[in-house]
Parts: C-alpha cells; structure tokens; sequence
C-alpha cells in the first residue's frame, strides 16, 4: 500500500463524494494530510464524511456542500477551507460527469451546458483556490481529464471536444503558474468504476448480467488492453503522485491511467 507523509499538506478535492474524488480524499488521508472535499448533494456529501470518518477517526475532514459551476459557492468553498486548514496546497479538480451524445443529437443547449460543465469546473475553482496555493510553497493542480480529450469518442462528441479543450487550457496554466511555485498537471483516464458506469448498469436492457460479466464485456468490446475497467484507487493514485512532492519536476503533462486503451505513443 503506497503511504507519504502529508502531515503539513491540506488537498482539497472537487467531487469528492463519490467514485475517483473519494478515493483519492481517502488516499490523502491515509497519508495525513487534512482534506477538504465538495460536491452538490448534501445527502451523498454527509455520508461520504461518515464513511471517512469511519475509516479515520482521526482525520481532518471538512465536507463543503457546492456546485463547481456556481461562481460564487466555490468561493464560499475556498474561504472554508482557509479559515478550517489556514490555507491549501494541493488542488484537484474532479467533480463532473460524462455526456453521451453524437453530432447528430446534441442540441445548442447541449453544448452550451457540456462546454460549460468542463471548462467552467477547472476555472471557478482554481480561480478561488489560486491565493491560497501561491501561498504553498509545493503546490499542485491535478484535473482529472479523459483520454477523450486525445483519443475522441463519436458517441460522446461534445465531451471529447471539451475534454481537447481543457487539456489544452490545463498546458497554459501549467505555464502562467508556474512562475508562482504551482505545478499543474492531468490524469488521462479511459474508463473507471465508478458512479458513472453503476448507472449506466443500472440502466442495462438485460437485467440477468451482473457487474462482473457486464464490465468484463465492456472492457472487451472497447478494446481496453489490461481487460478490465479500473479501479477508483487506480485513478487515485496517479493523482496522489502528480498532487504531491513525489513528482516535484513535473508540470505541463499528464499520466495515462487507461490500461491501454490508448493508441498513441
Ligand atoms: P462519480 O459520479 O462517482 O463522481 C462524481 C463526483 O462529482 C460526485 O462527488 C459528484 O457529486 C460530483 N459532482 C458532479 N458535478 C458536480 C458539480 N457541478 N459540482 C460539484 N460536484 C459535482 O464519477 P467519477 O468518479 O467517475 O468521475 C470523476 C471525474 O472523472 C468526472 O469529472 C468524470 O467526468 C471523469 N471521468 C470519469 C470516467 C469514468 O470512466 N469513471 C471517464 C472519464 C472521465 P454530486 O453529484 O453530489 O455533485
């Protein structure tokens, strides 16, 4: 099991209520570090605290009820964690989901909204959270983009396109920041279990497949070399290594976390 210590770090997650944010607060509080984590519903939000808490007693934990597209809660978020933590160090922007829609049926309100939903969920809180970072001395943006964004899907057009964008958006401000002491990089990820994919399983015509047989099916028929979606933890865990001092000289780039399913070199 990877461990580091991270008493003196405190990692605020976007999205952090479930699938890869929460895997990745646990992975950070293992490590001691203190984490802040938010996402929309109050319900989930709670019970993820609980289920931490659980886990580590001991944890410094705030759970911040925000939606990463309304401006001024993820400041509310930011000025939080200041007054809890004293500051932040690491920043990563996970909250969001993924649209599954061809040219033909995405509509202008469509667009509008997926454009919105994956640049907006990277500016608004690294705006907020940027005075605090320039404080830190080590700091790290981490964004949990998709392979998407290098590899595109025709069935999720209007997310690939997005997740382009935002890869390129993440380049420039790896170089506007990093004059102010912030390393900002990116995970690539194909697919991962996650909430996402439980819905969409959930969702399934044949109600006789159960998980195993329907993501071993699905691993397969999207080409995913290791055979298997993965794992929240495995996503978690190349944010924790772009999140922290263990890739110091590291800033502009990106880990693929696909098991394979990516085609280029
Ligand atoms: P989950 O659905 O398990 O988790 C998403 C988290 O984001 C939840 O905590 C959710 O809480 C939160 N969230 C969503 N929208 C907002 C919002 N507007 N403001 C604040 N919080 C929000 O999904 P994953 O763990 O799979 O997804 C994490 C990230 O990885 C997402 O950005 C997703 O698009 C990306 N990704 C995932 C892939 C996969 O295969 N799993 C593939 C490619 C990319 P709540 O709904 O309560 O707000």
């Amino acid at each position: 099991m990877l461990t580091f210590d991270l008493h003196d770090t405190t990692a605020v997650v976007t999205g952090g209520s479930s699938g890869i944010g929460l895997a990745t607060a646990r992975l950070f509080l293992r490590a001691g570090a203190a984490v802040a984590l938010c996402g929309r519903d109050e319900a989930r939000l709670q019970a993820a605290q609980r289920q931490l808490l659980e886990e580590f007693p001991q944890a410094r934990l705030l759970a911040h009820a925000c939606d990463v597209l309304q401006r001024e809660q993820v400041e509310g978020f930011a000025r939080r964690v200041e007054e809890r933590f004293g500051g932040a160090d690491v920043l990563v922007n996970n909250a969001g989901q993924g649209r599954v829609s061809t040219f033909a049926d995405t509509s202008d309100e469509a667009w509008t909204e997926e454009l919105r939903l994956k640049f907006f969920s990277l500016v608004y809180p690294t705006r907020a959270f940027l005075p605090l970072l320039q404080r830190s001395g080590k700091a790290a943006v981490v964004c949990v983009n998709s392979l998407l964004a290098l590899q595109p899907e025709a069935h999720m057009v209007a997310t690939s396109a997005a997740r382009a964008g935002t890869q390129n958006l993440i380049r420039s401000m790896a170089t506007e920041f990093a004059p102010l002491g912030i390393r900002v990089n990116s995970i690539l990820i194909g697919l991962v279990e996650s909430g996402q994919w439980q819905r969409r399983f959930e969702a399934r015509e044949d109600k006789s497949v159960g998980w195993a047989q329907w993501t071993a099916a699905l691993a397969a028929r999207k080409g995913i070399q290791l055979g298997r979606l993965g794992k929240p933890e495995e996503a978690a865990q190349a944010i924790f290594f772009l999140g922290t001092p263990l890739s110091s000289y590291t800033t502009g780039g990106h880990v693929d976390v696909s098991g394979g399913l990516a085609r280029h070199i």
